[in-house]
């Protein structure tokens, strides 16, 4: 029996660090003896609301239907973004959360032979989609925490395929204003693919919202992401969209599965996306439950990264030791030390219970 068969394995896919998610509750909870009903879990950038009653109701609705295949081509939910966005159904992917759409871009676009550019501190599965193609990264360092566009334009090199940006980003919650963005998109050559991930979108206050999806005009190498995990609350139903050029969302539709998105997911899409009022109820409880806990943290005098996201990073010192800490207390919170961010946690915003839970541990987890 040859135990070295997973040799055979791409080195570069064996070199894979694997990506580290927040830790489930129902872990927590055995580890510790505690009951899953007393686990505070801000760990994810998950919607502490949960999901709509019209979204739910879809959910149940498409329950009847799951002996059958889902529509590969998701006609219904590429139908009311098409008609959200004013673009044509053929600029629109559909994934398995927008995951899923970012190793479409990279199993289109990337290989061996290519590059991909990326920010310090930016999301995970940039590294992760890229090295999975064996293709090479080049990670240009932050300034304060947010991406350096300069610096990244900079970078590109002559094998550069694909640039990563996210906008805000995780975990930092940086945020690139959109002149800047536009700069950056003339200064990067037409044949490199630029990914916008707008995964926190719908959390940007109104004086910082910008209508990408025009850029998609002059720029055909431009391919936004979006989600909906985030805002509209269904991270465990998995779908997210790309809207690009029709003739790269050709071929990223090329080395999709057909049925990646499930009948469930796209049912439930279909009705939070019609639910504006959810959405705008999540961004204003997400923005006062930030604020509470910026002020929280500067009451223990405590720095953390201003975030346009649902979620704060913040500088706690002994990162590790405080995350254990945290965790005796029943509160998961996320280490970022992965991200080149060893003294900071980042906290999702939940509710204003947990919020309050959260930084009461905190305090007594600061003082031990
Ligand atoms: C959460 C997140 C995503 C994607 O999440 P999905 O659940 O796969 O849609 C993408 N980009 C960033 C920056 C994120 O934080």
């Amino acid at each position: 029996m040859n135990t070295d068969v997973h040799e055979q394995s791409p080195s570069y896919v064996r070199a894979i660090a694997p990506y580290q998610p927040g830790k489930p509750i129902g872990e927590l909870a055995r580890e510790m003896g505690l009951d899953a009903k007393d686990i505070v879990k801000l760990a994810s950038n998950e919607n502490p609301r949960g999901i709509g009653p019209r979204t739910r109701a879809a959910i149940e609705s498409a329950l009847g239907d799951l002996a059958r295949y889902p529509d590969a081509n998701g006609f219904e939910l590429k139908q009311a973004l098409a008609r959200r966005y004013g673009i044509g159904m053929d600029s629109i992917v559909l994934g398995n959360g927008s995951n899923d759409v970012l190793e479409l871009v990279a199993a289109a676009f990337l290989n061996t032979s290519r590059s991909a550019v990326f920010a310090q501190h930016a999301f995970a599965v940039y590294p992760l989609a890229t090295q999975a193609r064996g293709a090479g990264s080049i990670e240009v360092p932050a300034v304060d925490y947010g991406h350096d566009l300069e610096a990244m334009a900079r970078a590109v090199a002559s094998d550069t395929a694909v640039v990563w940006l996210a906008n805000p980003n995780n975990p930092t919650g940086t945020f690139c204003p959109p002149d800047a963005l536009e700069a950056f998109f003339k200064r990067v050559p037409a044949h490199v693919i630029i990914v916008l991930d707008e995964a926190y979108n719908e959390y940007l206050p109104s004086e910082r919202r910008y209508d990408s999806v025009r850029w998609l005009k002059r720029h055909p190498n431009l391919v936004i992401t979006r989600t909906f995990s985030k805002a509209y609350g269904l991270a465990g139903l998995r779908v997210g969209y790309a809207l690009a050029h029709a003739k790269v969302a050709d071929v990223m539709n090329r080395v999709r599965q057909p049925f990646n998105v499930n009948s469930v997911a796209l049912a439930a899409a279909s009705a939070a996306l019609g639910d504006m009022e959810f959405v705008a109820r999540s961004f204003a409880e997400n923005l006062a439950g930030l604020r509470y806990l910026e002020q929280g943290a500067r009451a223990l005098g405590l720095d953390y990264i201003p975030s346009f996201g649902n979620f704060i990073t913040i500088r706690v010192g002994k990162a590790g030791e405080i995350y254990k800490r945290l965790l005796k207390r029943g509160v998961i919170v996320r280490p970022v030390s992965g991200y080149g961010l060893p003294e900071h946690l980042r906290v999702t915003v939940g509710t204003p219970e947990e919020n309050q839970r959260f930084l009461t541990a905190l305090t007594a987890s600061v003082k031990d």
